[in-house]
């Protein structure tokens, strides 16, 4: 809440009001006390993180190894506002393992202080000067960034990992994404470990399942757009039900196998499946699991895969 919707509030209670001054005396203290909290959260989450991560691998949590904790993170920012064009940002580190919060950076590229002086600054600009130099020497400052909103998110990464070891003598290492990877590529691009030391991302489960969806989807409306129908209604028809019986193949086969080739067998397999008809069942793939559902029915089918699906061979 700013000074202003503060004097709403105070108004709509009919209470005396404070001036914007004091008020923002006031944010500034209540600010500081937070952020001493805060540091204090973030510490005993470390502390956790590292006694969770030591039971799983007792060597490396050994005194003597002197080494520092290796961890896979979750990154994402998130925004004051809607849209992209928020004055105000943070960016947040959350532990893969345990979930706990580790690091949070907050980017503003807004001073109400500063606002405040816009005036000043037009009549006197020399006033202004010392009125900033002050302002900027007791770092009262709020605004710590400049720049657009999308670009807080990567910012924040970058300050976040390059204090990792500093704040928690810890290392993220390994970054679960969530499919945008411009702060990942940040991270990497800034060795913040040193230029031998890489970092890895692997994509959240959640969001890759989503995808086959969404480019099935996307293709049947670029495909309308050129006067070629490949959903509609009825057999053999790219429809939103079959569409979203892929999805669902689709998610129960990376969710089932370990590996990527196992994985790329069963999405093959139930695609083909999906395919098959009476007098030309395909059946290249038959993943060897028979638990899946997609191959318990594509054993049923017998005969041979007949040559390549257009539409599947350029878009997976
Ligand atoms: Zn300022
Ligand atoms: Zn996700």
């Amino acid at each position: 809440m700013g000074a202003h919707s503060f004097q709403k509030l105070c108004e709509n209670f009919d209470l005396p009001c404070l001036h914007h001054k004091s008020f923002q005396l006031q944010a500034d203290k209540l600010y500081s006390d937070t952020n001493k909290v805060r540091d204090v959260v973030f510490s005993k989450a470390a502390e956790l993180v590292r006694k969770e991560h030591a039971k799983l691998n007792p060597s490396v949590a050994a005194p003597e190894t002197l080494m520092d904790t290796r961890i896979a993170v979750s990154y994402d920012g998130s925004w004051l506002t809607r849209g992209h064009t928020s004055l105000i940002g943070l960016g947040c580190v959350i532990d893969v393992l345990t979930g706990l919060v580790l690091d949070a950076h907050v980017m503003s590229s807004y001073c109400q202080a500063c606002e405040n002086k816009k005036a000043l600054q037009k009549e006197h600009p020399g006033k202004f000067a010392d009125w900033e130099r002050h302002h900027l020497g007791l770092g009262a400052c709020d605004k710590n960034f400049d720049g657009t909103a999308a670009m807080m998110e990567v910012h924040a990464s970058k300050i976040m990992w390059a204090r990792s070891i500093r704040k928690h003598d810890m290392r993220y290492t390994i970054v679960v994404s969530d499919g945008d990877s411009k702060a990942f590529n940040a991270v990497c691009e800034m060795r913040p470990y040193g230029p031998d030391s890489v970092i890895d991302k692997q994509d959240c489960i959640n969001h890759v399942c989503k995808r086959l969806g969404t480019v099935l989807r996307n293709l049947v409306a670029d495909a309308s757009k050129r006067k070629i129908t490949l959903g509609g209604r009825g057999a053999g028809r790219l429809t939103h039900n079959i569409i979203r019986r892929l999805s669902i193949y689709f998610t129960r086969a990376i969710r089932r196998n370990d590996t990527s080739s196992e994985m790329r067998d069963a999405i093959m397999a139930s695609a083909y499946h999906m395919f098959s008809r009476d007098e030309n069942h395909n059946t290249t793939y038959v993943p060897k699991d028979p638990l899946h559902g997609v191959s318990i029915m594509l054993q049923r089918h017998k005969m041979q895969y007949q040559g390549p699906i257009p539409f599947f061979s350029t878009h997976l």
